[in-house]
């Protein structure tokens, strides 16, 4: 009787666990979680579309198989953690408000604007919209300083010609953040990647997570160690 209400009770904890750790955003039988900005729903800031983004993420981490990797990794672990699941966050332009510099792996959107001489009309709105003081004018014609230039696409937005408008959009790719005892914010890996580049470098990232991680290592922790860099 004994044995049976303890193990009862042991069966009871692990679900209460499982139960509490999933209400928190993290589910166990996923191995991660993805946070999202609000720009998956509305935010007129959005560059790039997060709830697609976020699609593709989930279908390569999915065919990564990650969940049993982890799970037969983690065999002697009394309970899944939120700590041992590969953390990521999504953002839809630089302003990172689902805090890409503390996640394993981030994508933050990014815009980068070109000039069209010919139709500016000079009314600066580019130069007071800038917040990198990254436009100025030369002989009445603006001017982009790339050095400076963080790609969030403000100016594209506030121009009332054609004159700015998008070169590129991409994708900017953060790895390594987390909190902890030791903290780290991420490392930029790439400015506005593509699709392609995207999907090579979180494949990299699981493989690294899942096959050379030690314990409850996070990634950065681990690339670190291994003075490996995901480019
Ligand atoms: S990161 Fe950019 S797009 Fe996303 S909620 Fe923040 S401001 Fe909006
Ligand atoms: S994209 Fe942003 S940072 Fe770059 S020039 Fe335009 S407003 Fe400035
Ligand atoms: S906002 Fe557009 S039209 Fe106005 S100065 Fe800048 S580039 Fe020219």
């Amino acid at each position: 009787m004994k044995k049976l209400l303890s193990q009862f009770k042991k069966k009871f904890s692990n679900y209460m666990i499982k139960r509490m750790i999933k209400r928190s955003g993290f589910d166990s039988d996923k191995m991660f979680n993805i946070e999202l900005c609000r720009g998956a729903k509305r935010c007129s800031r959005n560059v790039i579309d997060v709830t697609e983004v976020n699609k593709l993420i989930q279908n390569t981490l999915k065919e990564s198989r990650i969940a049993p990797r982890l799970h037969k990794k983690l065999v002697d672990e009394e309970y899944i953690l939120p700590h041992h699941m590969f953390k990521l966050a999504i953002s839809g332009c630089v302003n990172g408000c689902s805090k890409p510099q503390i996640k394993d792996f981030a994508i933050v959107g990014q815009l980068k604007p070109k000039i069209q001489e010919d139709l500016c009309i000079g009314c600066q709105r580019c130069l007071s919209t800038c917040q990198e003081d990254a436009i100025m004018l030369n002989d009445e014609e603006p001017d982009i300083d790339f050095d400076r230039c963080i790609f969030c696409g403000d100016c594209v937005k506030a121009c009332p010609t054609e004159a700015l408008t998008i070169k590129k959009v991409g994708y900017q790719i953060q790895v390594g953040g987390h909190l902890g005892r030791h903290p780290h914010l991420a490392n930029i890996v790439t400015d506005l990647s593509d699709l392609e580049e995207l999907m090579k470098i979180l494949n990299k990232a699981i493989k690294v997570f899942v096959e050379e991680g030690e314990g409850q290592e996070r990634l950065g922790v681990t690339l670190n160690r291994l003075e490996m860099d995901l480019d």
